[in-house]
This record gives C-alpha cells, sequence and structure tokens, in this order.
C-alpha cells in the first residue's frame, strides 16, 4: 500500500533530538516497519496548493497520516482525487482538518490517537490562564527590555484563586484542566457541554454544569475553549457572544483556532472587553506574518498569550501519538479491531459523540 505522512520540517532541531518523532525528518518511527511490510512510505510537508507533494501524491494514496499541528486539509474536493484512500490516521488528537461528513460518504475510515497529547494540553491551558491572571508576559519582557516598573505590571495582575472558570467542552482535556483547577480554591468549576460528566466526575471536582452558552460564559471569569472543531463550534466565539462574556474575562483556546473568529477577538481584546487571550491553536496553520492574533494587545498593552501550535506536541506527547499511530496501522493491516476510542469516522458513519450532535 502507499502510505503518505504530511508532517512539518524539523530542520536542525531534528536532526539534534530524534524524540521530535513528528517532523519530516524523523518520520514518525515509521519507515523500518512500513518497508519491512513491504508499503510504500512518502513523507513532506509540502502541502499547500495544486503543485505541492500533497496533492501530488493524495491520487493513488491507500492511507494519509496527518497531524494537527500542520494540518494537510483534506478537503471534500482533494477527497474527490484520492480514488484508493481508505484510511486516515491523525498522529494527534483532533481530525477537523478533514472534512469528516465527506469522510462518511465515501467510506474512508478516519483515526485519531484518542488520548495521546490530552495531558500536554491541560498542562498548557493551566499555564496560559495562570500567565494571563497573573500578567505574566508583560513582565517578562519588561525584564529583556532592561525596564523595571512593578507597578506598571501589577496594576493587571489577579490570582486566580476566588475565580469563576468554566470549560467549554468537558471531555477529555477539559475534565483534566478542571482536575487541575481544583487546588487552586477557585470561587466556582462551570463546564457547558452537551453531553453531561457522569455525577461522580463532576461531584470529584465540585464543577457546575450550565446549559445555556450565554449564560455559561456571563458567569466566568476565565473560559477555556476544550472542544472539537465542527460545523456546530466554527465561529461560536464571536462578536455576539463576546458581548455576554463578563468584562475583562480572560479566554484560553487550545482546541481549535477557528471556534473564535480572529477580528472579533482582536477587537475585544483592544477595547478591554476581554483582559486577555491565549492559545497556540490558529485558524490558519502556519498563521501568516500579518495575522492579527500575533501582536493583538489589551488596552494596557499586554494581555496576548500566543504561541505557535505546540502544546501537544511535546516530546513526551510525540512518543505516545507515534506510538499510537503505528499501533492503528498494525491493527489496519492485520485485520485486528481498533481501539474503539480511537475511531472518529468508521466505515460510513462517526462512531464519536463529540464531533457536534447528531
Ligand atoms: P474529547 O472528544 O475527549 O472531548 C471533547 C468534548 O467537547 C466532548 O465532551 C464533546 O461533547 C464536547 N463538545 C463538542 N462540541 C461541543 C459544543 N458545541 N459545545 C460544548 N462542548 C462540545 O476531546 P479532547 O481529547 O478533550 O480534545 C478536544 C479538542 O482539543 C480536540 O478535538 C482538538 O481539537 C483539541 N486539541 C488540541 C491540541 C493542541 O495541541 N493544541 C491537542 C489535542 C487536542
Amino acid at each position: 500500500m502507499k502510505v503518505l505522512a504530511i508532517l512539518y520540517n524539523g530542520y536542525e532541531a531534528a536532526q539534534a533530538e530524534p524524540r521530535l518523532l513528528g517532523t519530516v525528518e524523523n518520520e514518525l518511527g515509521l519507515r523500518s516497519y512500513l518497508e519491512s511490510q513491504g508499503h510504500e512510505y512518502i513523507v513532506t510537508s509540502s502541502k499547500e496548493g495544486p503543485d505541492s507533494d500533497f496533492q501530488k501524491h493524495i491520487v493513488d494514496t491507500d492511507i494519509l497520516i496527518t497531524t494537527p499541528f500542520h494540518p494537510g486539509y483534506l478537503t471534500r474536493e482533494v477527497m474527490d482525487k484520492a480514488k484508493n484512500l481508505k484510511l486516515c490516521v491523525t498522529a494527534g488528537v483532533g481530525s477537523d482538518h478533514i472534512d469528516l461528513n465527506a469522510a462518511v460518504e465515501r467510506k474512508i475510515q478516519v483515526l485519531e490517537v484518542t488520548g495521546s497529547n490530552v495531558v500536554s494540553v491541560a498542562e498548557q491551558v493551566m499555564m496560559s490562564i495562570l500567565l494571563l491572571v497573573r500578567n505574566f508576559v508583560p513582565a517578562h519582557e519588561m525584564i529583556e527590555n532592561g525596564g523595571w516598573q512593578v507597578s506598571e505590571i501589577a496594576r493587571n495582575a489577579f490570582d486566580l484563586e476566588g475565580k469563576v472558570v468554566g470549560t467549554l467542552g468537558a471531555g477529555r482535556i477539559g475534565y483534566r484542566v478542571l482536575q487541575r483547577l481544583v487546588p487552586f480554591n477557585c470561587k466556582e468549576l462551570l463546564y457547558f457541554d452537551y453531553n453531561a460528566l457522569p455525577a461522580e466526575a463532576e461531584a470529584a471536582v465540585g464543577a457546575r454544569r450550565v446549559q445555556d452558552l450565554k449564560e455559561f460564559v456571563s458567569q466566568c471569569d476565565v473560559i477555556t475553549v476544550n472542544a472539537p472543531l465542527h460545523e456546530g463550534t466554527l465561529g461560536l466565539i464571536n462578536k455576539d457572544l463576546l458581548q455576554h462574556f463578563k468584562k475583562g474575562a480572560w479566554l484560553v483556546d487550545t482546541a481549535r483556532g477557528a471556534i473564535c473568529v480572529a477580528e472579533d477577538v482582536a477587537e475585544a481584546l483592544a477595547s478591554g472587553q476581554l483582559r486577555g487571550y491565549a492559545g497556540d491553536v490558529w485558524n490558519v496553520q502556519p498563521a501568516p506574518k500579518n495575522h492579527p492574533w500575533r501582536h493583538m494587545k489589551n488596552p494596557l498593552g499586554g494581555g496576548n498569550g500566543m504561541t505557535p501550535h505546540y502544546s501537544g506536541t511535546t516530546l513526551d506527547a510525540q512518543i505516545r501519538y507515534a506510538e499510537g499511530t503505528k499501533t492503528i496501522l498494525q491493527n489496519y493491516f492485520e485485520g485486528k479491531p481498533q481501539e474503539p476510542g480511537n475511531v472518529i469516522v468508521g466505515l460510513g458513519k462517526y462512531e464519536t459523540k463529540a464531533y457536534g450532535q447528531r
């Protein structure tokens, strides 16, 4: 079979650090396994436009491996050209870069390495909440720039203790964030999700479910977004919803950039409606140099905690999603059943409840 992997270039870092498995150079550690089984393995970072390797090779690829970090966008149109495609494997979590409805129609299976980086992201969420609430980035920049004016930083720095924190999406990551928030003695922990947590899980973290989205956002000092991107979440956090946020709330989105409308978030930050925004996911990746989220600031010149998309791709996570990708391939080649939690789209139907209510 022909297996095509779209990965990001690791350059010198990947030569020096073999645990950077998700790079073009280190090929998810799959080459010897795949070739020993007689398969052809093509690895490339070239993914944009009709002349890209992605578009060239997809026409006779059987299995496509992609990552959310450098997404090969498998649109309906690209899928139309992929006559042999049977299986898409996301090395990581989040398969919104694949048109899942089109995959259902064509009986192309879509699998993820579910759970592989959920702790990595939950830790990033905690860091992002703290760096916004405590006004860390401007404080550090001041130091690098040779300054020392404590009042300029402290005037916009707060404690997380006593704040209301809510997660939009309380699945594997959202729940782990709630667990990690418990020792911070927040005033209240809330969640918004059409799938309710089991009562014991709710009780274990002391979280309360709010079923109306506007009511949910209006109660939170901090909101963390932990839902997949699908028809029901695309552009969900927009100008209208932002008006219902508490004035001066902090927003963290490490789920998918397109859940937020980029310009609306930048405006809300500039006006002070949001005090801070942090995350690592962007509506287009790599993000263009002029993307508003690179330089947006609150009225006091801070509140931007953006990074490139890396929270789920720590070295620890890369080992887990590379191993998980190999297991999915082995199961496929050997006709063994897949881990049910990994199956997003099975043969002609959604197997997950997380990509929207259907
Ligand atoms: P999960 O499937 O365990 O949980 C997702 C939860 O979101 C589910 O409980 C689902 O019901 C809920 N949800 C879906 N639509 C919703 C909506 N409209 N409103 C409220 N809740 C909704 O997934 P997970 O492992 O927790 O991952 C969540 C997402 O995080 C992934 O789909 C991916 O997009 C993103 N992610 C990002 C990174 C990163 O590196 N930044 C890494 C891993 C995952």
